[in-house]
């Protein structure tokens, strides 16, 4: 077994300014095809995420008891569908002079950006970054009836052999996080490759080296030294989005805490802005202890003692934040661009 690169994301950093979502974007899926695919997105909870209500479908998808589901096939209206413009008669016909849609939006990505739930004052809400999870059991490998989709030895990262997919589409049915995308123009499935050509060069993914906000942690789960394992496995605050999926992803969420929630006096309570029970729904019930450690040290800190718990997660050098000079380069001699589709 070889080593496993992982990402672990501070959810109390995201500012959801989308430079992550353009960086993947931009680099990625630019191609006729790939219009609704956003390898990388970033949603405000709660709220129905992209594809809309992922969540809800999830359930019907991945492991369960040893058995993988397959939820079923994502309309491409949950992804927003196409929005045309009056661009030929713009540009091309002359017959009008200001760009429109030609029909009403009725959703799309961050149709719900910025929506806070819970009352005023005590209304919240957070941003989730999501790309697909190099899963340590990929329900959408699992699924492929042709083996297109393989997990590699040397780091983990999940990827669809282009050359090999038939677009069959059970990958995407599998897949609870519904983070394989389908290209309709060339038939076949596509999804987050974790910018391998850049880990094997030593470079972090784009999205995580464009991040302003400095929170996305990457880097090899068994590196010990590395802040990946201190987060998840020592500190024990950075979860796994949806555990009961049952795919074992290998991206890793720090809890928001938001303010707590005033009382009726307008005094801040001891009450959570952001309900305990709607982090157990996405991050299963070992929220509760990472809360509780997440403020203890947050309280040292202010306290003025040390933390090596908030000096990792304020990561005031940027390079503290990639841990993966040390890979392997994969497959030497081997052509990995008929991956990219
Ligand atoms: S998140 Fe989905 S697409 Fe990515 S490895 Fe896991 S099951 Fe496969
Ligand atoms: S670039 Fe960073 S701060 Fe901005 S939305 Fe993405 S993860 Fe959040």
């Amino acid at each position: 077994m070889g080593m496993q690169v992982s990402m672990v994301i501070d959810l109390n950093k995201c500012i959801g300014c989308q430079t992550c979502t353009a960086a993947c974007k931009s680099l990625w899926t630019d191609e006729k095809g790939q219009e609704q695919m956003l390898w990388n997105n970033v949603e405000t909870k709660p709220g129905r995420g992209y594809p809309k209500e992922w969540e809800e479908k999830g359930k019907k998808s991945g492991w369960k008891d040893d058995k993988l589901l397959f939820g079923g096939l994502h309309p491409d209206e949950d992804f927003g569908g196409e929005q045309p413009l009056n661009h030929d008669e713009v540009y091309f016909q002359g017959t009008e002079d200001r760009l429109v849609q030609k029909e009403p939006m009725t959703y799309g990505a961050n149709w719900d950006e910025d929506t806070s739930s819970g009352d005023y004052p005590n209304n919240y809400h957070f941003y989730l970054p999501r790309l697909c999870n190099h899963c340590t059991k990929p329900a959408c490998l699992e699924a492929c009836p042709v083996r297109a989709i393989y997990k590699r030895e040397e780091d983990g990262i999940v990827l669809v052999d282009q050359d090999k997919c038939q677009g069959t589409r059970l990958c995407n049915q599998a897949c609870p996080y519904d983070k394989v995308y389908f290209n309709h123009i060339i038939n076949k499935s596509q999804k987050c490759i974790f910018c391998f050509p850049r880990v094997e060069q030593g470079v972090a993914p784009a999205c995580a080296r464009q991040c302003p906000g400095r929170l996305r942690f990457v880097g090899y789960l068994e590196d010990q030294d590395g802040p990946i394992h201190k987060l998840v496995n020592e500190w024990k605050v950075a979860l796994p989005l949806h555990p009961e999926f049952g795919t074992e992803p290998n991206v890793f969420y720090v809890p928001p805490v938001l303010p707590p929630a005033f009382d009726a006096a307008g005094r801040f309570s001891d009450e959570p802005r952001v309900p305990t029970e709607y982090l157990r729904y996405l991050f299963g019930s070992e929220v509760d202890q990472a809360l509780v450690t997440i403020m203890q040290e947050m309280e040292r800190k202010k306290e003025g003692k040390a933390s090596e718990l908030m000096d990792l997660l304020i990561a005031r050098d940027w390079k503290s934040l990639f841990n993966i000079k040390d890979v392997k380069v994969a497959g030497e001699g081997v052509d990995h661009r008929p991956l990219l589709g």
